[in-house]
C-alpha cells in the first residue's frame, strides 16, 4: 500500500454534499482533498446535440453507478434472503463528479419546522398510544430556525426559482402558506407555468387549497450567484431528470461551485478512486484517514486530519460498518445505531386523460409544476385518521419524453394496433399528478452488511431490509384520494388512481430519496452523529448527507442535505479548527 502525504480535510464523494463542504472548508485556507469513485464530468460533457439522449441516460442509466461496480442486496423482511439488485429500478445511485446533482430534477424544498421535531410534536398532539409500537421516531436535534440561514445560502448559490409563502412571519399570497418563516424571497421568480399545472392550480383554488409553484433549481432567468458564477435560463427542454443540462440552467456542483473551487490552490478533486475503508483508532476515538483504490486496483493510505463522508446514504452507512465505527443496529433487540431508521418516500399517482385538452407533455423541466401542501405533515388533524405523516400534492410538467412515457386509458390492451392508436391519442391528452409522501422509521427497516454477497474488492455488499409500514400505506390511500379530488375537478374524461400499495418493490422507479442509517440526534445511544453531523465515536469524522435524517418528511431531501452540509462546514471552519474535539 502506498502512503500519501497527509491533508487537513478529506471528503469522500463529490456530489452536492461534498462540493458544499469543499467550498466551506477550502475557504478556511486548509488543504482539502475530495475523492470521487466515478469519472470527472463538467458542463461541456452535456452538449445540446447529445444531452437529450433518452436511451443513453434515462433507459440505460449512463450517469448512474453500474451495478457491477456497486450494488446492494434487498429483501422486504428479516426472515427473507436478500438478493443483489442487478439493474437499478426504484432508485438511481449516482457516480461521478457532481453526483446526483448532475442529473436530479432540481426540486429544492425546505423541511417545515415541525419536521425537525416530529417525535416530540406527535407525542404531544396525539399521545404515545396513537403511534404504532414498532415506529422508531426520533428528532433531528436541530431546529428549522437554526438551519434557516443555511437553506437561504443554498437557495442563493443554486439560484432557485420560486415564490416565498412566509416572509419574515408574514404569509404571502402565491407562495406556500405552510412553510417556515424565511428571511427573504427566492433569488429568482417562478418558472412560467404550462397548461397542465395551470389547470391543476385553478381546480385546487376552487376546492379551497392554495396552490403555489414548486421551488426549482431550473432557472427562470439568467442568474449570477454570490460566488460570481453565472447560470443560463431554462428552455423547458424536458430532458432534465436523469440528464445533464445542456444550457447550464440547472443548478449542479458544476454550474454553481466548481468554477470557484478549481481556482483554489488548496483544493484537489481526485476522480476514479474508490474509498474502501476509514482507518479508525478506537482508543484515541479518532480517525486517521482512508484507504482507497484507483482504477488499476492499486491501494493507497491517505492520512487526513478530518474525514468527511459525503458518499450518499448507502456508502456512508456501508463505510461505517466496514470500518467498525459505531455499533451496528440489531432489529431483534433494537440496540445499536448504524443502519437504523432507514426510510424512503411513499409516492403515489393519479393519471388524468382528457378528451380534447392538449397538455403538450414535451414541454417540461425537472421541478416545473404547481403544488398543494394542505395534506402534508402536521397541517391537519390525524386523530380521526389513525396515521401520521402526509404528502405534498403536485401537478408535474416533466418526464413527458417519448420512450418511457406512453400513457393509455385503463382497459387498453398492452400491445398491438389498438395500443398504438391509444398511445397516439393519449400522449398529448394525458396528465399526471403526484403525491410525494413521508416515510416513517420502523423496527424492521434497516441497513446492514450482507452475509453472502461481496463486491469486486471482496467487501460485503450493503443489505437493505425495507417495506412500507402500514402507517405509510394508510397515509398514501388518504392523500391519493385528496389528489384524485383535485384531479376530478380538472374535468378529465378518465382518471386512474394509484395509491402506494405494498410490498415495496425495487423495480419501478419511485425516488432516489434513500435516507437514514447514520442518523443525527442528541442521544449518542440512539444516533450515529450529533447535530453537527460529527460522529459520536470519532470527533474528526463527519457523516454528511441524507443518511443523517431520522425520518423522511414528504419533501425532496436535497435542500436539507445542502443546508446541513453548509452548517457542518461552517461549524468546522469557525469552531472545530480552532479547538478540535466534540462540537456538543
Ligand atoms: C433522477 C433523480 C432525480 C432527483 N431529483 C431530486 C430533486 O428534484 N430534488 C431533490 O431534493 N433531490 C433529488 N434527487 C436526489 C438527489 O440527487 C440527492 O439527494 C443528492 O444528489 C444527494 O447528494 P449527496 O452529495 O448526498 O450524494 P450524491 O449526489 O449521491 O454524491 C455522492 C458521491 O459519492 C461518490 N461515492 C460513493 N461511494 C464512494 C466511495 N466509496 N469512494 C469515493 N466516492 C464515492 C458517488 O460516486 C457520488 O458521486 C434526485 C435523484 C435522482 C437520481
Ligand atoms: S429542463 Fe431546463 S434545467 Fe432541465 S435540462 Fe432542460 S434546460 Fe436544463
Amino acid at each position: 500500500m502506498i502512503r500519501l502525504k497527509p491533508v487537513d480535510a478529506l471528503i469522500v464523494g463529490f456530489g452536492w454534499a461534498g462540493a458544499l463542504l469543499a467550498l466551506e472548508l477550502s475557504e478556511a485556507g486548509i488543504s482539502v482533498l475530495a475523492l470521487e469513485r466515478g469519472p470527472f464530468r463538467d458542463t461541456v460533457d452535456f452538449p445540446p446535440t447529445t444531452a437529450p439522449d433518452e436511451l443513453r441516460y434515462a433507459v440505460r442509466h449512463d450517469l448512474v453507478v453500474p451495478p457491477a461496480i456497486q450494488t446492494l442486496t434487498f429483501r422486504n423482511r428479516v426472515n427473507e434472503t436478500a438478493l443483489p439488485i442487478r439493474r437499478w429500478g426504484s432508485f438511481l445511485p449516482a457516480w461521478g463528479a457532481g453526483g446526483g446533482g448532475v442529473h436530479w430534477n432540481g426540486q429544492v424544498w425546505r423541511f417545515r419546522p415541525s419536521d425537525f421535531e416530529l417525535a416530540r410534536r406527535a407525542r404531544a398532539r396525539y399521545g404515545d398510544r396513537f403511534l404504532a409500537p414498532d415506529l422508531m421516531l426520533t428528532d433531528f436535534g436541530v431546529s428549522y430556525e437554526e438551519l434557516e440561514p443555511f437553506y437561504d445560502r443554498f437557495e442563493y448559490l443554486a439560484g432557485v426559482s420560486g415564490k416565498a409563502g412566509n416572509l419574515q412571519g408574514k404569509i404571502v399570497a402565491g407562495g406556500n402558506p405552510f412553510e417556515g418563516r424565511r428571511a427573504r424571497e427566492y433569488p429568482n421568480p417562478p418558472l412560467a407555468m404550462p397548461y397542465g399545472p395551470t389547470l391543476f392550480a385553478e381546480a385546487a383554488r376552487k376546492l379551497g387549497y392554495p396552490p403555489f409553484p414548486r421551488p426549482a433549481a431550473n432557472l427562470s432567468r439568467p442568474y449570477t450567484n454570490p460566488l460570481g458564477v453565472t447560470l443560463g435560463p431554462c428552455t423547458y427542454c424536458g430532458f432534465c431528470e436523469r440528464f445533464g443540462c445542456a444550457n447550464a440552467a440547472k443548478a449542479s456542483p458544476q454550474t454553481t461551485i466548481l468554477p470557484v473551487l478549481r481556482e483554489r490552490s488548496n483544493f484537489w478533486l481526485r476522480t476514479d478512486v474508490t474509498v474502501l475503508e476509514i482507518v479508525h483508532d478506537r482508543k484515541a476515538r479518532e480517525v486517521k484517514g482512508v484507504i482507497y483504490a484507483d482504477g488499476r486496483g492499486e491501494r493507497y493510505f491517505q492520512p487526513a486530519g478530518i474525514v468527511l463522508l459525503a458518499a450518499y446514504t448507502f456508502e456512508n452507512v456501508r463505510l461505517l460498518l466496514l470500518s467498525g465505527i459505531g455499533a451496528p443496529y440489531d432489529p431483534q433487540t433494537s440496540r445499536g445505531v448504524v443502519g437504523r431508521n432507514y426510510t424512503y418516500q411513499t409516492t403515489s399517482a393519479v393519471t388524468l386523460g382528457f378528451a380534447e385538452k392538449r397538455m403538450n407533455p414535451f414541454i417540461g423541466a425537472g421541478a416545473l409544476g404547481m403544488v398543494v401542501d394542505d395534506w402534508n405533515g402536521d397541517h391537519y388533524d390525524h386523530r380521526p385518521l389513525g396515521f401520521l405523516g402526509g404528502a405534498y400534492l403536485a401537478a408535474m410538467a416533466t418526464n413527458g419524453r417519448p420512450i418511457l412515457n406512453h400513457p393509455t386509458p385503463p382497459g387498453t390492451p398492452r400491445w398491438g394496433a389498438e395500443w398504438k392508436r391509444a398511445v397516439a391519442h393519449a400522449y398529448l391528452r394525458t396528465f399526471r399528478l403526484l403525491a410525494s409522501g413521508s416515510s416513517l422509521p420502523h423496527r424492521g427497516a434497516f441497513l446492514d452488511l450482507d452475509p453472502t454477497y461481496r463486491d469486486r474488492w471482496g467487501r460485503p455488499l450493503l443489505r437493505m431490509t425495507f417495506d412500507f409500514h402500514p402507517n405509510d400505506l394508510k397515509m398514501s390511500a388518504f392523500v391519493t384520494a385528496k389528489l384524485a379530488e383535485i384531479g376530478r375537478a380538472m374535468d378529465p374524461a378518465w382518471i386512474s388512481v394509484s395509491p402506494r400499495r405494498g410490498p415495496y418493490s425495487v423495480v419501478p422507479y419511485q425516488s432516489t430519496h434513500n435516507v437514514g442509517g447514520a442518523i443525527m440526534g442528541t442521544d449518542p445511544g440512539a444516533s450515529v452523529v450529533n447535530p453537527y453531523l460529527q460522529c459520536w465515536e470519532a470527533h474528526n469524522l463527519f457523516v454528511v448527507g441524507g443518511s443523517a435524517f431520522p425520518h423522511n418528511p414528504a419533501y425532496n431531501p436535497t435542500g436539507t442535505i445542502a443546508a446541513l452540509a453548509l452548517r457542518t462546514g461552517e461549524a468546522i471552519r469557525r469552531r472545530y479548527l480552532a479547538r478540535p474535539g466534540p462540537l456538543v
